[in-house]
C-alpha cells in the first residue's frame, strides 16, 4: 500500500522533472540565440555570455533557472544601452523578441508551480494519516500561494523575479526538510522490517524445532520401550491401512503369539530375565519378517504380526517357521538354558468390509486354542 503510493509520487516527480527539462531546452536554445547575435558586442556582454554559456554546459538545477533567466535580460538590457549609446548594435526587433523570449520562460517557469502544488498534494496523499505529509503540504501551498499573489500584485519585472525566486527557495527548503523527515521514516521503517523478518526467522526455528520434538513424540508414543518395537497404538494404525487394502481388493493374515508358561520365566530366573527374553524374542520376530509383515507388542508378552498379500495357508507356514525359530534360540539365564516357546493364532480378513478387529478377535481365540492344544503350535480359525 505504502509503496504504491511512493512510486506514484517518483513517477508524478519524474513528469514535472521532464516538464521542466523542456523549459531547461528552451533556456539553451535562448542563450545560443543570443549568442549568435550578441558575441562580440562589447567585452561586458561577452562576460555574460560566458557566464551563461558555463552554467548551461550541464544539467541545469530548477533553482538555477530564475538566475539564469536575470543573466539573460541582463545580457538583453546590455545589448540595449549599447544599441542606445551606439546605435550600431543589434537592431531593436531582435532585442525586443529576445524579451519576449525571456517572459515566455518566466511564464512557463511560474507555470511550474501547478504540477509542483499537483505533487505536493500526491505525496500528502500518499503519506495520508501522516503529519508530516500535512505539515509540507500546508507549507508549500503557502509557498504557492504567495507565488500566486505576487504574480497578480506584481508591477515591476525584476521585483518579482527576486520574489519568486525566494519563494522557490522557500519550497526548496521544505522539500528538503520533508525529504529529511522522509528518509527518517524509511529508515525507521527498514529497521522495522528488518526487526519483523529477525523474528520471522527466530519464529521459523522455534517452529521447526518444536516441530521436530512433536515429530519425536509421536515416534515415542508409538513405540513400545522395552522392545523398541511398534506398540498397540502403532498396530490399530497400521490396521486402519490393512483395512483400506483389503476394501480395495488385496487380502491379509494377523498372527497372534503369546510366549507359553512366560510366568514361571519370570518366576524361576527374575523380572529382568523375562524382561530380556521379551526383548530377544521381539528382536527375532522383526528381523524374520523383515518389511514383508508389520510386528508389534501388542501387550505383556504377546505380539502380533500382520503379514499383507499372504493367503492362510502361506501365512501358517511362516507363523510356524516363526515358532521354530523361536523355540531354537538358545537362552541362559543365571547360567541355566531356558526354553522359551510361544504358541500362535492365525486368522484372515474374510470379506471385504471385515474390520481388523475382528480378524484379530479370531486370531486370538485361534492362540487360545493352540495352548489349550497343548502350547508351542499353531491354529488357524
Ligand atoms: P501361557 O502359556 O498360558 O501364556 O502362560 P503365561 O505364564 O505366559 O501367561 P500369564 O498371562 O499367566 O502370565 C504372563 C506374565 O507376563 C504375567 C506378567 O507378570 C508377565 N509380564 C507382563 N509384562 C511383562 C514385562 O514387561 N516384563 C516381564 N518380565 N514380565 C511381564
Ligand atoms: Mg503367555
Ligand atoms: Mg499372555
Amino acid at each position: 500500500m505504502w509503496e504504491r503510493k511512493y512510486h506514484l509520487a517518483l513517477e508524478r516527480m519524474e513528469r514535472d522533472e521532464r516538464d521542466f527539462r523542456l523549459v531547461e531546452d528552451a533556456l539553451r536554445k535562448l542563450a545560443t540565440r543570443l549568442a549568435t547575435l550578441a558575441r562580440g558586442q562589447g567585452e561586458d556582454v561577452d562576460r555574460w555570455l560566458d557566464r551563461v554559456g558555463e552554467q548551461l554546459g550541464g544539467t541545469v538545477a530548477p533553482e538555477r533557472v530564475d538566475v539564469l533567466l536575470d543573466q539573460l535580460s541582463a545580457i538583453v538590457a546590455a545589448l540595449d544601452t549599447r544599441r542606445d549609446v551606439a546605435g550600431d548594435g543589434v537592431d531593436t526587433e531582435t532585442v525586443a523578441a529576445l524579451r519576449e523570449d525571456i517572459a515566455r520562460l518566466q511564464g512557463l517557469l511560474a507555470d511550474l508551480g501547478a504540477p509542483l502544488r499537483d505533487m505536493l498534494r500526491l505525496v500528502a496523499d500518499a503519506d495520508a494519516g501522516s503529519d508530516d505529509g500535512r505539515v509540507l503540504d500546508a507549507s508549500v501551498s503557502a509557498e504557492v500561494r504567495a507565488i500566486g499573489e505576487q504574480l497578480a500584485a506584481a508591477t515591476d519585472l525584476a521585483e518579482l523575479r527576486a520574489q519568486v525566486s525566494e519563494r522557490l527557495t522557500m519550497i526548496d527548503r521544505h522539500f528538503g526538510e520533508h525529504r529529511e523527515r522522509e528518509e527518517a521514516r524509511m529508515s525507521a521503517y527498514r529497521d522495522r522490517a528488518r526487526r519483523m523478518r529477525d523474528r520471522v526467522e527466530e519464529l521459523e526455528v522455534q517452529a521447526t524445532s518444536l516441530q521436530d520434538s512433536l515429530r519425536r513424540e509421536h515416534a515415542l508414543a508409538l513405540t513400545d520401550p522395552l522392545t523398541g518395537l511398534p506398540n498397540r497404538l502403532a498396530w490399530e494404525r497400521r490396521m486402519a491401512d490393512v483395512e483400506g487394502d483389503i476394501r480395495a481388493g488385496g487380502r491379509a493374515c494377523i498372527a497372534a503369539f503369546d510366549i507359553d508358561h512366560f510366568k514361571t520365566i519370570n518366576d524361576t530366573f527374575g523380572h529382568a530375565a523375562g524382561d530380556a527374553v521379551l526383548r530377544i524374542v521381539g528382536g527375532t520376530l522383526a528381523r524374520e519378517v523383515g518389511e514383508a509383515a508389520f510386528v508389534a507388542r501388542y501387550g505383556g508378552e504377546e505380539f502380533v504380526v500382520a503379514f499383507p498379500g499372504l493367503s492362510t495357508d502361506a501365512a501358517l507356514a511362516r507363523a510356524q517357521a516363526l515358532c521354530v525359530i523361536v523355540e531354537g534360540l538358545a537362552f541362559h539365564a543365571s547360567g541355566r538354558p531356558v526354553k522359551v516357546t510361544m504358541s500362535g493364532g492365525i486368522a484372515c480378513f474374510g470379506f471385504a468390509t471385515e474390520s481388523g478387529g475382528s480378524v484379530f478377535d479370531r486370531a486370538d481365540r485361534a492362540l487360545y486354542a493352540a495352548k489349550r492344544e497343548g502350547r508351542n503350535r499353531c491354529v488357524v480359525l
